[in-house]
């Protein structure tokens, strides 16, 4: 693989830029692999990445039923911040949040992370207590965060009417180095990594069955022939549920749609990320300067990816009080993604009743944020049996009633 620089840019202009290689390769499915991903998303390619990367277990093919990063990564509004209210999320986001700061250099591949900042206003004496709680919780887990006056929220985001005659601005919970990336650049970074590796990216190719053996995990059929393998991680996201059917078990969790939409381009007005959970709408400007702008999920279970004139109304109308600007604003393009959404609004990096068989689900609405971390952690868990990232997060704490409750930090948050 040739290396990003800004030498290779220069050697390249001298030639037209007809040295360039391919960035993965487009490899047919060998027979058999150590470990078989399920899901060319986020969090599978990072999977991958890391087993590779810190277990030097390289046997691997990740499986795409569609094209790689063309579910929720490449679907998502890209906050990154690990504001969470427990002890195991808070962790977990974190260890991401940091990850995402090294993450060009360590795949040679611009992701784009602008740790701009992430606000969360509070807009009702309820929320503005559950923000100061939260920031009382993050001082004791080393998280850098703090509430900030309405004063300063002004100061920061100028756009912003602060006195609104429903909900006033009332203050906000701030992390600095919180942010965005480049959705696409971080499924594309990493899967230029791993096929640098040696690693199979098998797109065009859907996962139809799971094979067995004796209660243990032996391959999968797909729709490009049968592939043996010895590990098998399921990273489906919105699919999760479909597919553990397909490998003899049931999840604890709902697909529903995310919607979001982009406006026309304008100049630079916003440089950091505002989100209002009391009204369900949140936003920020994108490199190519349209407002990019989401809501909450769909009222009811689904797996149309896309988006509908219904919620167009309900999101504009809920962010245009707090920001009169986007009165005036036309929007561009609406689609949609399919979340898988648990009981306590916290993922599931788990064993399954399949031994063998690991599951990386129920995200919901904000999972891009913990690419890296989940990546890292459920590569160790696939590789050495346990980790300290994703111990609390197994399918056993709904049977054991130990739940990581993170309804107000993720519940329509991302
Ligand atoms: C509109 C929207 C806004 C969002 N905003 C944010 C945000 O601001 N911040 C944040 O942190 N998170 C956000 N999220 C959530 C985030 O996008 C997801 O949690 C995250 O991208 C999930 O990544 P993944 O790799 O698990 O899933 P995906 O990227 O969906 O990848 C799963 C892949 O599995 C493939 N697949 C499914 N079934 C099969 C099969 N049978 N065989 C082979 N392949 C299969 C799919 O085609 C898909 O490509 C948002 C989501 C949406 C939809």
């Amino acid at each position: 693989m040739t290396r990003y620089s800004a030498f290779a840019v220069a050697k390249e202009a001298f030639r037209y830029h007809t040295g360039w290689g391919r960035a993965w390769g487009r490899p047919e499915p060998k027979k058999r692999y150590d470990v078989v991903i399920v899901g060319a998303g986020g969090h599978g390619l990072a999977t991958a990445y890391y087993l590779g990367k810190n277990f030097g277990i390289r046997n691997v093919a990740i499986i795409e039923k569609g094209w790689l990063g063309g579910g929720n990564t490449g679907r998502n509004t890209t906050i990154i911040r690990s504001n969470y209210l427990q002890d195991p999320s808070a962790a977990l986001y974190e260890k991401a949040r940091s990850l995402y700061e090294g993450l060009s250099q360590d795949l040679n591949y611009n992701v784009m992370f602008s740790p701009r900042g992430v606000m969360m206003l509070a807009q009702t004496e309820h929320e503005l207590r559950g923000y100061q709680r939260t920031v009382h919780a993050n001082r004791l887990q080393g998280i850098d965060t703090e509430m900030i006056s309405p004063r300063e929220v002004k100061r920061l985001c100028p756009i912003m009417n602060i006195d609104g005659p429903r909900y006033p601005v009332l203050g906000a919970l701030w992390q600095a180095r919180a942010g965005t990336a480049r959705h696409d650049a971080v499924a594309w970074g990493y899967a230029r990594a791993c096929s640098d590796m040696g690693m199979d990216i098998i797109q065009q190719c859907e996962v139809t069955s799971v094979q067995r053996e004796g209660g243990r995990v032996s391959g999968v059929s797909t729709t490009k022939g049968d592939i043996a393998c010895d590990k098998l991680g399921i990273v489906v996201a919105g699919h999760s549920g479909v597919m553990a059917e397909k490998a003899g078990f049931r999840l604890p969790l709902e697909s529903v749609s995310l919607q979001a939409l982009v406006s026309e381009p304008i100049k630079p007005c916003m440089d950091v990320v505002v989100m209002a959970n009391t009204v369900h709408g949140y936003m920020s400007q994108s490199d190519k300067g349209e407002m990019v702008i989401g809501g909450g999920t769909d009222g009811y279970i689904n797996y149309a990816q896309r988006g509908s004139y219904q919620h167009i109304e309900e999101t504009v109308r809920a962010l245009v009080e707090t920001f009169p600007m986007i009165s005036r604003l036309k929007m561009l393009r609406q689609w949609a993604g399919i979340v898988d959404v648990t009981g306590d609004r916290s993922p599931i990096l788990s064993k399954t009743p399949l031994e063998g068989c690991f599951i990386n689900c129920g995200w919901g609405t904000g999972g891009f944020k913990a690419i890296p971390g989940s990546g890292w952690g459920f590569a160790e868990l696939m590789a050495t049996g346990q980790s300290p990232l994703t111990a609390e997060f197994g399918l056993d704490r709904f049977r054991e009633g130990r739940f990581i409750d993170e309804s107000v930090a993720a519940g329509v948050a991302h």
